[in-house]
């Protein structure tokens, strides 16, 4: 079963949650320091995280290595959303018993939501594992590490009502030094039946604005061109100053960010479409440097379904979100979605209502998976996970293959446009072309010339495949 639960992002690169791949963050000069090597798995907040746990960890005097067989601690960053994200864990720390039998003396931490949903029995579980940390315990990791050097288990899964790590400065190793997270929020209140997230990232909390408008400005004055506010749900951000004289909602937050520089692009992830509001469109209209792009995850495109996964919309809700968009934003903003096939108990009419809901709202990309129980949510507790392996399959697939359709057709409406593309680097395909964004968050290639890494280019699509666009500078 497990087999197709992952599946599958198309048309972007390994930018958004569920990406999956490892993150190593890059070699630091370790003279007399310990080594630290850290591998994130999941969304893009654990890939952010990670940033804070190396700053916490470069405090008690930790370097980072990326080769594990250099390292003294090994962290794995982890991700719960679906079984097969846990297996992936799972099969790297079988690879790396062979390292521990070697060099005994090496710690193996596992953080993130899988250590938090799993807890102690992780130490059960997974005999080489030595220290378990949870998602708001990352301060704490520094004594973690010392209980765990002196033959302890450690353990810390406390859930935070407070934690935002405002006042820690996240360590960019493994950054292009152009594009970087910034975390806004942390937790989730929604409770979306089929959701691990609120039981393993604990209560919303909002991060003080001013931190977060302050690191934006740092790193713009470090030369960084493009900032991503990070969140489950960020269009609750909302943040009230101790002595409650200021109140600072999404729209502001967006506002006061685009505001430090024109030239640095800001984008943010992931609205909740029950919260998204025209406030938030509104800015989005009036900031050339804000994306024209919204990630909308809409789940399912039926009522009865969405109502099921406790989503608080119903399709009629997200089609109105959709025309909103296209109405305050135009035509060619871009909108990508996340959705689940083969959620309890939907029947194949359902399942066509999704595929009608995609030609509606003719999304840019998508995220898409087949429906993954996990313990705990209340969709375990309440709905048998009944539909066969193989529908759960099918559907997933004519999902993918409509969306491959849309996205072509899309990409398509771009040619003979002039888009302003943000270079990220060379193309995975050919070190003659380079590679960057259009701020609809689509990969655009062109011939090299003499541009660099950083700069702005205007660029003359000419053709396309539904994954990229291709085009000349002018
Ligand atoms: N907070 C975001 C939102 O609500 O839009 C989503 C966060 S979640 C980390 C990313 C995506 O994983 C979800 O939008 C959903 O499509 C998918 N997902 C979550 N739980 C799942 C499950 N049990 N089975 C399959 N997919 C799941
Ligand atoms: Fe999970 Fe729903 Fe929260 Fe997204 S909004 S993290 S899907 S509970």
């Amino acid at each position: 079963m497990e087999r197709i639960t992952e599946t599958l992002t198309i048309l972007t690169e390994a930018d958004k949650e569920t990406c999956d791949l490892p993150q190593v963050l890059e070699e630091e000069l370790a003279v007399g320091k310990k080594r630290l090597y850290i591998e994130s798995y999941g969304c893009q907040m654990n890939f952010s995280d990670s940033e804070i746990v190396a700053a916490v960890m470069r405090n008690a005097g930790f370097a980072t290595t990326s080769t594990a067989d250099e390292a003294d601690v090994i962290f794995l960053n982890t991700c719960a959303i679906r079984d097969n994200a846990e297996q992936k864990v799972r099969n790297r720390l079988k690879q790396l018993n062979g390292l521990k039998k070697r060099k005994p003396e090496l710690l193996v931490g596992m953080l993130g939501c899988m250590a938090e949903r799993l807890k102690a029995t992780l130490l059960e579980e997974e005999k080489i594992v030595d220290i378990v940390a949870g998602p708001d315990a990352y301060r704490d990791i520094p004594k973690l590490v010392e209980e765990a050097e002196s033959g302890q288990k450690a353990v810390n899964v406390f859930l935070s009502r407070e934690e935002t790590y405002a006042d820690i400065s996240p360590i960019r190793l493994n950054s292009n030094g152009i594009s970087a997270f910034i975390s806004i929020m942390r937790g989730c209140d929604n409770m979306c039946s089929f959701c691990v997230v609120p039981f393993t990232r604990g209560r919303e909390r909002s991060r003080d604005a001013h931190s977060i408008v302050r690191e934006a400005r740092e790193l713009s004055e470090a030369g960084y061109k493009e900032v991503t506010l990070l969140g489950q749900n960020v269009d609750s951000y909302k943040w009230t100053s101790e002595d409650g004289a200021e109140n600072i909602n999404f729209a502001q937050l967006l506002e006061a960010v685009a505001s430090i520089n024109p030239d640095l692009r800001v984008r943010f992830s992931t609205s909740h479409p029950k919260d998204i509001t025209d406030d938030v469109l509104y800015t989005m209209a009036k900031h050339d440097n804000i994306c024209k792009y919204v990630h909308l995850p809409a789940q399912s495109g039926n009522s009865r379904v969405l109502k099921l996964m406790n989503r608080t919309y119903d399709r009629e809700w997200y089609l109105h979100k959709i025309d909103r968009i296209r109405a305050i934003l135009g035509e060619d903003c871009g909108i990508s979605h996340d959705m689940i096939a083969g959620f309890c108990s939907e029947t194949e009419e359902e399942h066509q209502d999704t595929l009608s809901l995609m030609e509606y709202a003719r999304y840019d990309y998508g995220y898409m998976f087949a429906y993954s129980e996990r313990p705990g949510t209340l969709a375990a507790k309440k709905y048998p996970d009944d539909i066969p392996y193989e529908t759960k399959l099918r559907r997933l697939n004519e999902i993918i293959a409509l969306q491959r359709r849309l996205s072509l057709e899309r990409n398509q409406r771009h040619i003979g446009q002039i888009h302003r593309v943000l270079i990220e680097g060379p193309s995975k395909r050919s070190d003659d072309f380079l590679s960057g964004r259009n701020d609809q968050n689509k990969v655009v290639v062109f011939p090299k010339g003499t541009y660099q890494k950083g700069q702005y280019v205007q660029v003359l699509i000419t053709d396309c495949t539904a994954a990229t666009l291709r085009g000349e500078t002018i």
